[in-house]
């Protein structure tokens, strides 16, 4: 739809203007630095940063329920830079020109209901968000576009040149990073650091596609993470790991996609989401805060953050109902079929805690929860989702279990509707599915696979057929219609048609 057809109040509006005034700002000390330089922590504290606006209020100046017509009538519009996150540029990047912003077709991603069987089961209604319909398969390309167009905007003005971006990476943010790197070639080169044999084959291939860098480290996650901080502190390249506070500024569209697919109706939503390295909670958490403050939703939905048992340092932290008493414990992690999630030092801790109390106080009663499932319960809700038309991942699985979990304790009330986020696609993880149908998980997973969950392909290969067809070497017409015959009867039999 061409701008002169919408209309006239809310023409002025429909190409964002840049302003605002970004600073980073730290969770420690309070120190705030100007956005020129790439920063990923603290040069006074080593805390933690993210990135505010100082022009803030004058986002309030704009109603409520003018925002609402702004983003819903944006959608129209045919400017790619507004296709993607960046429909909520007022919100996440408004000092970037239009020009800078790299779209891959990332974001907007289906909010695809559950069934009536899958609700029934759950016991309240729920929907998928499906972010593995993201380009490289998994939410984190909404931080990757942020972050490498605020990359590009630093290129542009001269500020930067022959950009090398690094990160570590649980797989998904490596396919990611390297995508979006990709797209800027030549001025972008990318190096990814990997655990060795802790990324599946699909996500593996990813960075190789795209042309980067690739390495793999012995360990785990958490070793990566120390190789690539030793390796930004000591060089010049560009930190994409959520530590990058860019990064959670473009997850935050994850909450605006939300409120706008529900009619900005927050009142019984329930937003759930895994816990990794915890930048998309605090993403989630700080989005919904800004729309609320802005009053484009009138309350604040819940939010879940879901952990395994086998990484679940968020998790034991709030367990400690008095918050002066409680102290954040790096686990250490066991092997985990959500193995994106698999982190026991998260980055964004800080991060975490700060605006957990925030939103709590925001919203004048706790409303931020943390639930711990098993990796049982992670793969058998995940084969029940996609025996029911969903493409979860293992992650999707931990959110639904982790809702499941959290209606039997009473977080979830039946009148609540709740959006889990399916972060990647089913196929990226579809290893760990092999595994449980064919009854190979090492002890130290704690899986037991269900006879009636598992499933396996059967070979139709009739003992008495004596010629079967083969590439290149039909057969001839009786010995086709033979073999055709013979193999149906089999199928039919199996399948007990007759
Ligand atoms: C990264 C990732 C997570 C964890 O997200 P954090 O922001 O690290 O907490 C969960 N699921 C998938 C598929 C991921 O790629
Ligand atoms: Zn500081």
């Amino acid at each position: 739809m061409k701008i002169e057809h919408f209309p006239k109040e809310i023409q002025p509006y429909i190409i964002p203007k840049c302003n605002g005034s970004l600073i980073y700002r730290c969770l420690g000390c309070g120190a705030e630095n100007g956005i020129e330089k790439l920063l990923y922590t603290c040069p006074d504290c080593g805390e933690v940063l993210l990135i505010y606006d100082q022009n803030f209020s004058r986002l309030k100046e704009v109603p409520g329920n003018i925002w609402r017509r702004i983003f819903d009538y944006r959608k129209m519009v045919t400017i790619p830079s507004l296709k993607g996150i960046y429909l909520y540029h007022e919100f996440i990047g408004p000092v970037l020109p239009l020009d800078s912003i790299i779209y891959l077709g990332e974001g907007h991603t289906p909010i695809v209901e559950a069934n009536s069987y899958m609700q029934e089961k759950a016991g309240v209604r729920f929907f998928f968000k499906n972010d593995g319909q993201n380009p490289s398969a998994s939410f984190k390309d909404r931080g990757m576009a942020s972050a490498l167009s605020y990359i590009n905007f630093l290129i542009q003005k001269g500020h930067l040149t022959d950009v090398l971006s690094i990160c570590a990476s649980t797989g998904d943010t490596s396919a990611a990073a390297a995508l979006y790197a990709s797209y800027m070639n030549p001025h972008v080169k990318s190096a990814v650091l990997l655990p060795h044999k802790k990324v599946t084959p699909q996500q593996l291939s990813q960075p190789l596609g795209s042309g980067a860098s690739v390495f793999e480290i012995p360990g785990v996650f958490d070793d990566c993470m120390k190789v690539v901080e030793a390796l930004s502190e000591k060089y010049n390249v560009a930190l994409l790991n959520s530590k990058n506070a860019w990064r959670i500024l473009g997850q935050e569209s994850y909450s605006f996609e939300i409120a706008q697919d529900l009619e900005y109706d927050m009142k019984n939503t329930v937003v759930i989401v895994p816990i990794g390295n915890a930048g998309n909670i605090t993403a989630v958490i700080n989005g919904f805060i800004k729309f609320y403050e802005t009053g484009i939703i009138d309350s604040l939905p819940k939010i879940i953050g879901v952990q395994s048992e086998h990484a679940n340092p968020v998790y034991r932290y709030y367990l400690e109902p008095d918050p002066k008493k409680r102290k954040f414990i790096p686990v250490t992690v066991k092997p985990s079929v959500a193995q994106a999630a698999m982190i026991g030092n998260p980055v964004s801790m800080p991060r975490v805690i700060h605006l957990v109390d925030r939103y709590n106080k925001l919203a004048d009663k706790k409303k931020v929860f943390f639930i711990e499932v098993t990796e049982q319960s992670i793969m058998e809700w995940e084969l029940i989702a996609n025996r029911n038309g969903h493409i979860a991942c293992t992650h999707g699985g931990e959110t639904l279990a982790g809702l499941v979990a959290a209606r039997e304790k009473g977080i979830v009330d039946k009148n609540d509707v709740a959006v889990i986020n399916s972060t990647a696609h089913a196929l990226k993880f579809s290893g760990f599915q092999e595994m449980y149908f064919e009854n190979r998980f090492p002890a130290e997973f704690h899986i037991s696979p269900k006879k009636d969950l598992m499933n396996s392909p059967v070979l139709i290969h009739p003992k008495d057929l004596k010629k079967v067809p083969a590439p290149g070497k039909p057969l001839n017409k009786n010995d086709f219609h033979h073999f055709v015959e013979r193999v149906s009867e089999e199928i039919a039999k199996i399948l007990e048609l007759v």
